[in-house]
Parts: C-alpha cells; sequence; structure tokens
C-alpha cells in the first residue's frame, strides 16, 4: 500500500518567516514538493514565474477556481491567491509530502476538506511586532505603503494562531529550522502515515494464535 503524502502548511503574518522556513525546509529534504501558488499579484524583484508564484490575472484567476482547479483560494492584501489541486494531488497520491505557505483562511479550507487526516498544520508567530516590522523592511522587496498595510493586517492572522497542530516562535532561525524538522519527522510517523502498518499487525496476530495454540 503506497503511503499518502502529508499536506504540511505553514502560516504566518506577513514577515514573520515563513517563506524563508519554507526553503530552508526543501533544502534539508528535497523530496518536499513545493504547492506553487496562482496569484493575481505582480512579481516581487527576483520571483520567478512557475518556480515562485504562478502569476495570473483576475479572469483566468476566476477561470480556475469555477472550473474547480483550486484546492483552496482566498483574497489576501487585495489580491487572489490559490493552491491549484492537480499538482498536490498527484504528489500526494505518490507518497510525497507537499509544503504550503498559505494563509489562515487557505490553511482552514485544507483543514477541512476531505484530505483532513494528512494535514500537518503549523503557525509561525514573530518575537514581537517591531521585529516583524523590522523584518518586513529589512526584506526589501515592499514599498512603505504595502509594508504599512501587511503590518494592519498582521493581527487578522496571528488571531488564528490556536487553529494550527504547532506554533513555533521564530525568533532564532536555526532553532526555529531544527524544531520544524522535527515536527515533520515525527508527523510522519502518524498511525495514518503508515498504512503498512494493518498488514504487520495482522502478521503478528497469526504468529500469535500460532504461538499459543
Ligand atoms: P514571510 O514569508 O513570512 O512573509 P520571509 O520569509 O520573507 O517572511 O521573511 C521576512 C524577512 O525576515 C526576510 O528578509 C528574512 O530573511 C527575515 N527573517 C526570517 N526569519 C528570520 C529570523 N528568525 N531572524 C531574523 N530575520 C529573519
Ligand atoms: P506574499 O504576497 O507575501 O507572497 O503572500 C501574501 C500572503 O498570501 C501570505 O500570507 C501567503 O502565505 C499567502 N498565500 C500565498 N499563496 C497562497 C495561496 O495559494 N492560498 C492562500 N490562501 N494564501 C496564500
Amino acid at each position: 500500500m503506497v503511503r499518502r503524502g502529508l499536506l504540511i502548511v505553514l502560516s504566518s503574518p506577513s514577515g514573520a518567516g515563513k517563506s524563508t522556513l519554507t526553503k530552508r525546509l526543501r533544502n534539508w529534504d528535497p523530496s518536499l514538493t513545493f504547492s506553487i501558488s496562482a496569484t493575481t499579484r505582480g512579481p516581487r524583484p527576483g520571483e520567478e514565474d512557475g518556480r515562485d508564484y504562478h502569476f495570473t490575472d483576475d479572469t483566468a484567476f476566476r477561470r480556475l477556481v469555477s472550473e474547480g482547479q483550486m484546492l483552496e483560494h482566498a483574497h489576501v492584501f487585495g489580491n487572489f491567491y490559490g493552491s491549484p489541486k492537480a499538482p498536490v494531488e498527484e504528489a500526494i497520491e505518490s507518497g510525497r509530502d507537499v509544503i504550503f505557505d498559505i494563509d489562515w483562511q487557505g490553511a482552514q479550507q485544507i483543514k477541512n476538506s476531505a484530505l483532513n487526516k494528512h494535514v500537518l498544520s503549523i503557525f509561525v508567530l514573530p518575537p514581537s511586532i517591531e521585529e516583524l516590522r523590522r523584518r518586513l523592511i529589512a526584506r526589501g522587496q515592499d514599498s512603505a505603503d504595502v509594508i504599512a498595510k501587511r503590518m494592519q493586517k498582521s493581527w487578522d492572522e496571528i488571531s488564528h494562531w490556536d487553529g494550527y497542530d504547532y506554533v513555533l516562535i521564530n525568533d532564532d532561525l536555526d532553532v526555529t529550522q531544527s524544531k520544524l524538522e522535527t515536527i515533520v519527522s515525527a508527523e510522519r510517523l502518524r498511525r495514518s502515515q503508515q498504512p503498512d502498518l494493518v498488514d504487520h499487525v495482522r502478521d503478528l496476530q497469526s504468529q500469535f494464535e500460532e504461538d499459543t495454540a
């Protein structure tokens, strides 16, 4: 029986570090599949279409949603974002874990889907609001306007922290990365992630019955 992959969902207020952590997790385990979201926001310097996001327009995005091609989607900071369904299904059916960098609305939709048993959700908190602002500025990719908008919305996102399986305070990056690796390693041992256990226990039962006959 093929093990179905985990859907590893990472959320945080913008700037807390989830893209950085996602990249580090993928370097740690290159077999992790990154769910490349579709978005109507424009690319940032250094972002590549098809690698970081599928950049699209409103009409094409709405079509994908109406055709049922999105696993989840949401309106965030004035743009649409969504996770295309087909690549996720293909990966998890062949036993590969998929990592999502999505907001709380998307996390909730995935948790409420039929795949719920295979979802691992992790929320990343910043050490402080001041540090969150510092990181958004240090990233150097958004205008002062956009940063102000993201800071304003950060509480909306943080207020959903308690809907997640795990919550990490991303203070020291190496420490947070190591905690993430521990979580993923442990969750891969979940009963639902080990379908062969049923056969193994059946075997043990036959052996037990023979042994005690
Ligand atoms: P998000 O994806 O949550 O919006 P990013 O991963 O882009 O956030 O991180 C925002 C900025 O903060 C980046 O410049 C990143 O290098 C930096 N950063 C991330 N985690 C830490 C950390 N633990 N300590 C210091 N800087 C960090
Ligand atoms: P950014 O514009 O900084 O890349 O992302 C803005 C916010 O949108 C982040 O909170 C990010 O996690 C979220 N996001 C990115 N892709 C998706 C997606 O496919 N679905 C949902 N629901 N949120 C997403």
